[in-house]
């Protein structure tokens, strides 16, 4: 008889295993898998019966039963309504808790974007806070902004704070590595603000947030490799590589916006010359335009697209070569990681028929060998940053050890906690 492995995908088989990074399947990480996909299925079907959580995951009716009742009682799930069925027993069914809440924000260099969403993406409350350079008085006016969205909804339970940062995080300090636009080097953002509002702050770099929002969303399901760019003020990049999101043990993954392509080019934030950033960026188009039209009147990147729009020439010349430096620097990334789908993020986007046929050309231009990447646009443009946000809270607190160690670092939540 033919042996089974001979037939069998290339995929199928043992799963091969770096033994550097091995860590036992004890029966706590077991639990703590089995917990993520149970809460995982819940989120994606709600409103779902116990019995099609166990169909669906395949785990034992008990087992669903106990992460159940432990997620009922920690409240991130609640019971709904009974379903109707034929006949038979009509089951409870369960959806995430949208009493749950998490506090967000969106940071920029200019300003940043303080929101409250619940547990299933929905907002509650959003709200644009300018910003000072000033890292300390600046987060001042984050916490103001965040204590008084919290005591207008007093009513729900606030999990966390998630905040996207337009730079990258150290994964274990949750410190500011590196954000050449913010220059808030050495400002623990997270202390100064668990501090002011007592709830335990997520820091997540924003491309990684968007990319975090679009796999929540559903967007790339049956996707195991993107890239999504974010283009504002700087460039960002987030890598989805083999179905999980790529951060390195540094945080650094993905700075492709700093990869030089001109040392002769102008001076980037990071200190270097010619970046990809300093070409392709929202800044970088406003400085096209200002060449162009030494007396225009572009004040933002949001007027110098609007003025595209209406037909000006030079708004329209400005936009478009740093359309054409956007699709440059995605050859790069193409090379480097050649994934299915390139999913691009931020202002231009809301001129994509305009500007989105010239990255497709540059990047389909020269192709080492085989299909370009699809390219596309994210759909929530500046929200998947906050929902990203969010999500990371949401990912982060939720699994059974995660929210053990959480309980034991400081009250939190403040549900049973005086019982
Ligand atoms: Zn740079």
């Amino acid at each position: 008889m033919k042996s089974a492995s001979h037939s069998a995908p290339a995929t199928r088989g043992f799963k091969r295993v770096d033994l550097a990074y091995v860590e036992l399947a004890s029966s706590e990480n077991a639990r703590d898998i089995n917990r993520d996909i149970v809460l995982e299925i819940i989120r994606s079907r709600q409103p779902v019966a116990r019995a099609d959580l166990a169909r669906t995951s395949g785990l034992q009716p008990s087992t669903i039963s106990a992460i159940v009742e432990q997620l009922i009682q920690e409240k991130w799930v609640k019971e709904g309504a009974i379903a109707r069925r034929p006949r038979g027993r009509r089951p409870t069914l369960l959806s995430l808790n949208d009493e749950l809440v998490i506090l967000t924000a969106d940071v920029r260099p200019n300003q940043a974007i303080v929101a409250v969403i619940d547990l299933n993406g929905r907002f509650l409350a959003r709200e644009v806070v300018p910003l000072v350079s000033d890292p300390e008085r600046a987060v001042g006016k984050i916490v103001q902004s965040m204590a008084s969205m919290r005591a207008h909804h007093s009513d729900r339970s606030f999990e966390g704070i998630g905040i996207s940062m337009p730079g990258r995080v150290d994964p274990e300090s949750q410190r500011l590595l590196l954000a050449p636009n913010l220059k808030w080097d050495d400002y623990d953002i997270k202390a100064a603000i668990e501090e002011n509002m007592q709830l335990q702050v997520e820091l997540a770099n924003a491309a990684n947030a968007c990319l975090l929002s679009e796999l929540w969303s559903g967007k790339l399901d049956g996707v195991r490799d993107a890239v999504l760019v974010t283009v504002s003020e700087g460039i960002g990049a987030a890598i989805l590589a083999n179905g999980q999101i790529l951060t390195s043990r540094s945080g650094l993954a993905g700075e492709f916006g700093h990869s030089p392509i001109d040392p002769a080019g102008p001076l980037c934030g990071c200190g270097q010359r010619g970046c990809w950033e300093v070409f392709a960026s929202s800044n970088a188009a406003l400085r096209y335009y200002a060449e162009l039209s030494p007396k225009g009147r572009a004040l933002n990147i949001h007027d110098l697209l609007r003025m595209a729009e209406e037909g000006d020439a030079k708004a329209t010349a400005a936009v478009s070569r740093q359309a054409s430096y956007i699709g440059r620097g995605l050859r790069l990334i193409t090379a480097a990681l050649s994934p299915e789908v390139i999913l691009i993020t931020g202002d231009l986007t809301t001129s994509w028929s305009r500007f989105g046929p010239i990255i497709q050309s540059e990047l389909e231009s020269r192709m080492l060998a085989g299909p370009a990447p699809r390219l596309g646009i994210t759909n929530d443009g500046e929200l998947s940053r906050l929902r990203g946000a969010a999500a990371v809270v949401l990912q982060r607190h939720s699994g059974y050890r995660r929210a053990a160690s959480k309980a034991s670092q400081k009250p939190r939540r403040t549900v049973n906690a005086h019982k």
